[in-house]
């Protein structure tokens, strides 16, 4: 085994804790016939009451942490292992057929999977996924393996998986994780987003690291240079703790920033906004100086749950969010599912590319009972703070004027109906999509504002996929053909009198900030832990001068020519 595994710095900072490993086991099982049947009935029995024990640990920590709603989920599942409709028939398999109970209960238990799931009610298809989750249990406890339960944990631990879907990372504990690393992912897939939301140090794309450690081993996540360090030497655990404290330092250094005003050298004014993903991440925006939200991704409201969320909760997170940020800026996007962030309730068939598929806009244009119920939510807010909303993934004009006709009517009918909207909501978009930005010109008539999503441009640009490690490095932030689209789409704003942001990773990128301010960038959104670094990198840097050298950069021809000419120029 290694003792230091190298990935992708994903989320900043230094961790040290225990591995706690995310990782589900392997519960292939075999036929067998067995001889001592009511030994066999009664391991079968101990393995469901263990199941039910920890259901019921789970159910009452979920009912603590998050509330009935989710914790209404245990219950169902406590129904399904005491249901001896189950139970029965695999205790009958076990007595006269002679089955091992492994087999007995994956026979019983597909079979009643099988019949829910060809069902044509959405209620029915949900007993199938709670079947499913239970018998994984009891079958776990069967052979004697253990499925992970990160929400029962009571210690400090790191968590090790080899992904961790943004479901799984919105339901970490936040007291007890302080760090995660993962075998797959890149610096912009949603896991690596949500740890920076959540900052916790994360390093990602290690490849191995759920091979390399096991469950208990004491782990130091350096999130700063990309590097899992298992099992320390005293040596090494003080070298760490050390460079913990340097950081911790520096970042004190930062927080002095924290009520200034972004200013570069020669006194132009840029914003600095965050990018959240629950009205809970607003609090890490104020205490690190955020100067509005750029970019609030509302699908993880709608993530690690079963069903769509209300009208009402949907507008009480919106409200939460504008309410504590006051009269700074809040750009909400509309729901942008699909990608890595699925939806097992939608039950939207399994697609071939799913980032080139039936997602964002493209569904909400779709089935438009979803989107008309988030924008209700979002105007009925409107009067609490100062909302802008952005549609994702927008590929045509076409697009983003039918989304913008459904908000206006939806509007119309609420003012109809006596309820108060707010009349300065601005109506822009994610420019994301290369179409999007080679026609900025046209689109920037219709907009009040683009913010660039170079997640997603930069993987489109380069037909790279966001998720792939075997591909990242064609994640090229500083390519001259991202810089020329970045450039196009903020020309073609301003010519209109628009402004234009970024939301993507870029916008919080060291080398990319200063490239960015000089081709006259109006709005940086990034990870709250991102603002202050940047306010201090910006406060060195002069607009005017950068912009000087805007066409010999755009003329350039490599990424590496450009990261040279930031390095020289404009980093001390
Ligand atoms: C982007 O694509 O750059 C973006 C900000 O959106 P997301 O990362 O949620 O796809
Ligand atoms: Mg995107």
């Amino acid at each position: 085994m290694k003792n230091t595994i190298s990935g992708i710095a994903a989320s900043q900072g230094i961790a040290i804790a225990k591995a706690y490993h995310l990782v589900h086991p392997d519960l292939t099982i075999e036929k067998k016939e067995v001889i001592e049947v009511e030994a066999e009935i009664a391991r079968l029995d101990q393995a469901i009451q263990e199941s039910v024990k920890e259901l019921t640990a789970i159910k009452e920590h979920t009912l603590k942490e998050l509330g009935p709603d989710k914790a209404a989920i245990f219950d169902a599942h406590l129904l399904v292992a005491n249901d001896p409709e189950l139970i029965q028939p695999i205790k009958d398999k076990v007595k006269h057929e002679k089955l091992n109970p492994e087999f007995a209960l994956r026979e019983v238990a597909d079979l009643f999977i099988n019949m829910f799931e060809n069902m044509d009610n959405e209620y029915m298809k949900e007993r199938a996924a709670d079947i499913r989750d239970v018998t994984k249990r009891v079958l776990a406890h069967l052979l004697g393996v253990s499925i992970p339960n990160p929400s029962l944990v009571t210690e400090d631990v790191i968590i090790v998986a080899e992904d961790l879907t943004p479901s799984d990372t919105a339901q970490l504990n936040r007291q007890f994780v302080k760090g995660f690393t993962t075998d797959i992912g890149g610096r912009t897939s949603h896991s690596a987003i949500m740890a920076r939301s959540m900052e916790i140090p994360a390093v990602v794309g290690t490849k191995s690291v759920t091979k390399e450690t096991k469950n208990g081993d004491v782990i130091i996540i350096d999130g700063l240079d990309g590097n899992v360090i298992v099992n320390p030497t005293e040596e090494i655990l003080l070298q760490y703790k050390e460079k913990q404290q340097s950081y911790q330092k520096q970042k004190d250094e930062w927080a002095k920033l924290k009520e200034e005003k972004t200013l570069s050298s020669d006194g132009h004014h840029v914003e600095l906004a965050a990018n959240i993903g629950t009205p809970k991440d607003v609090k890490g925006v104020l205490e690190n100086g955020g100067e509005g939200i750029g970019l609030y991704r509302t699908e993880f409201l709608y993530m690690g749950r079963d069903q769509l969320p209300t009208e009402e909760e949907q507008f009480e997170a919106y409200k939460t969010v504008l309410e504590n940020m006051g009269d700074k800026p809040v750009v909400v996007r509309t729901l942008d599912i699909g990608g890595d962030k699925e939806l097992p309730y939608l039950h939207l068939p399994k697609e071939m590319n799913p980032f080139l598929g039936f997602r964002a806009i493209r569904l909400c244009l779709e089935q438009q009972d979803i989107f008309r119920t988030q924008l209700r939510a979002l105007l009925r807010a409107s009067v609490y703070g100062n909302l802008k909303i952005m549609f994702p993934m927008i590929a045509t004009l076409d697009e983003f004027r039918q989304a913008k006709t459904i908000l206006l009517e939806e509007k119309d009918q609420l003012v109809a109906g006596g309820t108060k909207v707010s009349d300065s909501i601005e109506i822009g978009m994610m420019v994301e999509i290369p179409s999007s930005a080679i026609i900025a010109d046209q689109f920037a008539k219709e907009v009040d504002f683009f913010s660039i999503g170079t997640n997603d441009l930069i993987q489109y640009t380069m037909a790279a996929d966001r998720m792939n490690e075997q591909v990242s490095y064609l994640y090229q932030p500083y390519h001259p053909a991202i810089l020329r689209l970045v450039n196009m789409v903020i020309e073609a704003a301003h010519k209109e009198g628009k402004w234009a942001g970024m939301c993507g990773e870029m916008a919080g990128d060291p080398i990319a900030i200063p490239l960015l301010l000089g081709l006259g960038l109006d709005e940086f959104s990034m990870s709250a832990t991102s603002i202050l670094p940047a306010r201090s990198q910006l406060k060195g840097l002069s607009k005017e001068e950068i912009s000087k050298h805007k066409h010999t950069i755009l003329s350039m021809s490599t990424s590496e020519e450009v990261m040279a000419f930031v390095n020289e120029h404009f980093m001390k």
